[in-house]
């Protein structure tokens, strides 16, 4: 697929069916993969923050999620089709994840949201193994813990709602040591699966 470079950050030009097809294929490979999905206020934020735009630009794909970005990239020239947004790409892998059999964490949203968002899920998609939770509010020095206990459940996919960057942040600093196929930063998602 094609790629659009906007302010300096590498957006990767694909619509949800390839959003699909590519992760599933980095939960095949077993190894460690981090996935954006950029939103215009995260690029104009990268734009000015090195280390973000570095996240970015290493991440191993990075979605157009919302109009100002698709916009941004037709100006420059390129065919983005659609946006594929955090809510949209959670609700089609979790899909996925119910017919393939892939197991789930959920990080992030006050204490009890991202349960009730399992629950939700779990009625939705019948089959689904959410095989963790965690809220998103422990200290500094909890980190160590929270990050054993999702590498304990083993997830195949790490769904993070820390809030955009700073679930980006935390997952580039954690992904290796968690050895999750995949880790997705979904901001708010949580809050809106749980009510
Ligand atoms: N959040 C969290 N821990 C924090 C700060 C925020 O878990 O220390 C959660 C918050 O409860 C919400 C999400 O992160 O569920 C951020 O949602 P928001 O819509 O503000 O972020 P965005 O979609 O802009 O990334």
């Amino acid at each position: 697929f094609d790629q659009a470079y906007i302010l300096g950050c590498r957006l990767d030009l694909v619509d949800m069916e390839q959003s699909l097809s590519v992760i599933k294929r980095f939960v095949e490979e077993r190894t460690p993969h981090q996935v954006v999905t950029a939103n215009a206020e995260m690029v104009y934020a990268a734009s000015r923050q090195k280390p973000l735009r570095d996240i970015i630009n290493r991440a191993h794909l990075v979605t157009l999620d919302g109009a100002g970005v698709v916009w941004a990239a037709r100006f420059l020239g390129h065919r983005a089709r659609e946006r594929v947004t955090g809510i949209d790409l959670t609700l089609a892998l979790a899909e996925l994840a119910s017919k393939l059999r892939w197991r789930l964490y959920l990080l992030g949203a006050k204490p009890g949201v991202a349960e009730e968002a399992a629950a939700r899920m779990v009625a939705r998609f019948p089959g689904l193994e959410i095989v963790g939770t965690h809220h998103g509010y422990f200290q500094q020095q909890e980190t160590a813990e929270v990050v054993r206990e999702i590498k304990e459940a083993k997830p195949d996919l790490l769904l993070v709602a820390l809030g955009a960057p700073y679930q980006e942040f935390w997952i580039n600093r954690h992904l290796a040591e968690l050895g999750v196929p995949v880790a997705l930063g979904i901001g708010g998602s949580l809050d809106v699966l749980s009510g």
